[in-house]
């Protein structure tokens, strides 16, 4: 039996998987065309390219007006507001995602209201959306992640029932469809992230989808320091500066052109993966609902059996680390990251109700059990490597499950490094 590479043994893989993003000279062509033509800016907004990428992407993504801007957090902050969201209404987010989904409701002056995940799919779970709903509700934020996506057709429902907002967070999720509806197509407003990690990529920058052509000029105004949008209106409105640059949108027109077949090129290794590790013991899939028609890769999530390895998941991706595969353990729970301690916080809403902020007393034990027992995630790169990559993966996690008897004795071992290696874990208030 082969040694774990942590404990001196050769690794199942050396070599590196392949980087992202992934560029050549059409970039560098498009980029110099853009510095050539002096109009460098987002100003008038918006540019040539960023009308040109905001058609593409309206049209990759089969509906919507594409308002592209500074980042994808901004996104939801400015669909907010501009649905008129703000001081002492209740925002609905999901446990189990990155703390911009909060962050923005906060930003905007509204509550984010913590709810658990479903442990089918890992997204936000309806029966808990529509519990947590008060008269004070005014918007709900799914985050569609794992290669999932929430259930849509609940969400609406439930937004109909109660007249709420719905912001789909796709930041994961670029050309995943609900029943051939692309994520971000399905609410009012869609936001994507174009992050340097997200599988369409400028470097920074964000799209907000919306539906409603009056949301979207307001949006529009939002954006551009409170310019007036729509043709009757003179004045300027509040508003600040999150435009994008035309050398943004001069990399988005070609990772535009490289999505689609980046995409294909993702799903048919993650059906590989899928046959390869079908019955493995100690490892599941996440459900796969049959409405979700088309599947989106950023990160894919397993869900591993603490009891059957004896460690969870934190010391499962440090031994396979160490093996040369790209693996971490995620997101923490929402209310465990730092950033939303009150104390730390000079925003008016938490002293006006600091119920919502006892972050201490949440419990959230879908996503806690994700967090900090079961989800492994592992990057889009393995689905670019070619079936070698997945083989890989699937020999590190065989090699693992062949000195299982080791990882109770290496979790104590190497505790503290475990805590400082996995980077979520970093981020909590406290150890778990
Ligand atoms: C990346 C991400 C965002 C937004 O990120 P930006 O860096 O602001 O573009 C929002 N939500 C989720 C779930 C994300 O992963």
């Amino acid at each position: 039996m082969p040694d774990l590479a942590l404990l001196g043994g050769q690794p199942v893989r050396t070599e590196p998987y392949p980087r992202w993003p992934v560029f050549d000279d059409a970039e560098v062509q498009s980029i110099t065309k853009t510095v050539l033509s002096g109009r460098w800016g987002g100003s008038p907004f918006p540019g040539p390219n960023t009308v040109e990428f905001s058609e593409k992407f309206s049209e990759l993504m089969g509906g919507g007006i594409a308002l592209p801007m500074i980042n994808g957090t901004i996104t939801m902050e400015v669909a907010l507001r501009a649905a008129g969201i703000g001081w002492g209404d209740e925002v609905i987010v999901p446990a189990y995602t990155f703390q911009a989904t909060a962050a923005a409701p906060m930003m905007a002056g509204a509550i984010p209201v913590i709810v658990d995940i479903s442990a089918d799919n890992y997204c936000i779970d309806p029966q808990e959306v529509e519990r947590a709903i008060t008269p004070k509700t005014k918007a709900i934020i799914p985050v569609h992640i794992a290669a999932r996506m929430t259930d849509m057709d609940a969400i609406m429902d439930i937004a109909k029932a109660h007249n709420l907002i719905v912001i789909e967070d796709a930041a994961h999720s670029h050309g995943a469809c609900w029943r051939d509806k692309c994520s971000g197509t399905i609410g009012d407003f869609g936001s994507f992230s174009l992050h340097s990690a997200k599988i369409i990529t400028t470097g920074e920058g964000g799209v907000l989808l919306c539906k409603d052509k009056n949301m979207a000029e307001r949006v529009a105004s939002l954006i551009d320091c409170g310019r007036p949008k729509d043709a009757n209106k003179q004045n300027f409105t509040m508003g600040e500066n999150y435009r994008w640059s035309e050398l943004h949108a001069a990399l988005g027109l070609v990772a535009l052109e490289r999505f689609p077949s980046q995409m294909d090129q993702r799903e048919e290794m993650a059906d590989y993966l899928e046959e390869s590790l079908n019955g493995f013991p100690g490892i599941r899939f996440l459900k796969r609902d049959p409405r979700l028609t088309r599947r989106s890769h950023y990160r894919y999530i397993i869900k591993i059996d603490p009891e059957h390895f004896g460690c969870n998941n934190a010391t499962f991706c440090y031994v396979l680390i160490a093996e040369g595969l790209p693996v971490d353990t995620g997101y923490p729970p929402m209310h465990r990251y730092n950033l939303f301690q009150p104390q730390l916080s000079k925003l008016p809403v938490p002293a006006a109700f600091p119920e919502y902020f006892d972050f201490d007393a949440m419990s959230f034990p879908v996503a806690e059990t994700a967090a900090e027992k079961e989800a492994v995630w592992m990057g889009e790169a393995i689905f670019r490597a070619g079936k070698k990559g997945i083989d890989d993966l699937v020999n590190g996690l065989l090699k693992l499950q062949q000195n299982r008897d080791k990882l109770p004795q290496i979790a104590v071992e190497f505790a503290d490094k475990i805590d400082a290696y996995n980077l979520p874990i970093q981020f909590l208030k406290k150890k778990v």
